[in-house]
């Protein structure tokens, strides 16, 4: 479900494992164009989910905010993984940090917050400066405020959009890190090493994988994931976006589903996010996590530079997303692979003159 870049890039990875794709998505054009056979529909259009989940032999999603009204029309009709409950936990930012409570993994403080009074109060508790967000349909920093003073209140309630919202006290985090696991349908679990992750303005920017941390660190976000893929009998590709303090590791949210934080897989490790995608929710064997290298990731936004200087990078991989130029939105990508860490930081820096023209 979904016809965007992640859907394309599961696509381009599953078409050499002989697998073959049917995409449910309303917008055209859309990156998904040329991969396969396409419904096109809203996501909760019940004839377009009948017309699509008809002789199917699964249904993914490529994005988490799948309406549950949908999820319950295709179940018990066609396998669908990751599981609605791990979509539900994703969906809103009140449940998920619950459900991270539940296996005693940390998040940032947060209160709900349902009308201005009840934002002033939950200020008053955790302090400022603190970030006001959406509770649902909230990425890429869309849907969320940042408090520094007591003006800041009124007019963030007022333009957000509408309750319900959540107060998180501000985490201060030394950088952000993620880490990519995977869950077959045989409950074998594996897990990429953690990469560093650059965000601006609330989109990712770069990636750098593996990133520098400790055996403590990685067996630490690797026991997160697994209470999480374990409690929802989970089947696919999981995210955890983590902040690094000097307490330890801090979940921020999830993603069931690949994630831009894992594109460095297609060129930096022996199976890709998405490949192990398809492969778990195919009831395949997973492949391998193993790096073959060091990785950066930097995405292309809003612009795409000319090809011939991208590829004049050496090691540069690009992947692009037939998607129109737009301020900020995401265009695609290039992977940088080599063998040495410092090598590829500066050919990053090169990358990034061209990608982030000033
Ligand atoms: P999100 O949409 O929740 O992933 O937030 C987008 C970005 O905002 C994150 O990647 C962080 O850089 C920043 N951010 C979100 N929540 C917090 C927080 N509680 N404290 C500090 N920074 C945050």
């Amino acid at each position: 479900m979904g016809g965007g870049q992640l859907g394309r890039m599961m696509a381009l990875a599953g078409r050499p494992l002989g697998l073959r794709f049917r995409f449910l998505e309303e917008k055209s054009p859309a990156p998904v164009d040329e991969m396969g056979e396409r419904v096109r529909g809203a996501y909760d259009d019940p004839e377009a989910l009948d017309a699509f989940a008809e002789g199917l032999d699964v249904v993914t999603y490529e994005f988490e905010n799948v309406p549950a009204a949908s999820t319950d029309r295709l179940e018990g009709r066609v396998p669908l993984h990751p599981s609605p409950s791990a979509l539900a936990m994703a969906q809103d930012r009140l449940h998920e940090k619950g459900g991270f409570a539940r296996h005693g993994i940390p998040t940032a403080p947060h209160r709900t917050v349902d009308s201005l009074h009840e934002l002033r109060e939950a200020v008053e508790e955790l302090g400022l400066p603190a970030i006001l967000k959406t509770r649902r349909f909230g990425y890429d920093g869309k849907g969320q405020k940042l408090l520094r003073e007591d003006g800041d209140l009124e007019p963030a309630f007022d333009d957000i959009g509408g309750v319900p919202l959540l107060l998180e006290g501000f985490v201060d985090f030394r950088r952000e890190l993620s880490i990519l696991s995977v869950r077959g349908r045989d409950g074998t679990c594996a897990f990429y090493p953690l990469v560093e992750n650059d965000h601006h303005q609330g989109i990712l920017w770069t990636s750098l994988a593996p990133a520098d941390v400790t055996g403590k660190q990685q067996a630490t976000a690797e026991g997160y994931a697994r209470s999480v893929l374990e409690e929802h009998d989970y089947v696919g590709v999981l995210a955890i976006e983590l902040f690094d303090t000097e307490d330890g590791l801090v979940a921020n949210e999830m993603a069931p589903r690949v994630h831009n934080s894992g594109h460095w897989t297609q060129d930096g490790a022996v199976c890709s996010q998405f490949e192990n995608h398809l492969r778990a929710v195919c009831g395949l064997p997973l492949g391998s996590t193993e790096v073959v290298g060091f990785s950066a990731m930097e995405n292309l936004l809003g612009t795409v530079p000319p090809v011939s200087e991208l590829l004049a990078v050496p090691g540069a991989h690009l992947h692009l997303y037939e998607k129109s130029p737009r301020p900020g939105r995401k265009l695609g990508h290039v992977n940088l692979v080599g063998d040495d860490r410092a090598a590829v930081a500066a050919r990053l820096e090169r990358l990034k003159q061209l990608a982030r023209p000033s």
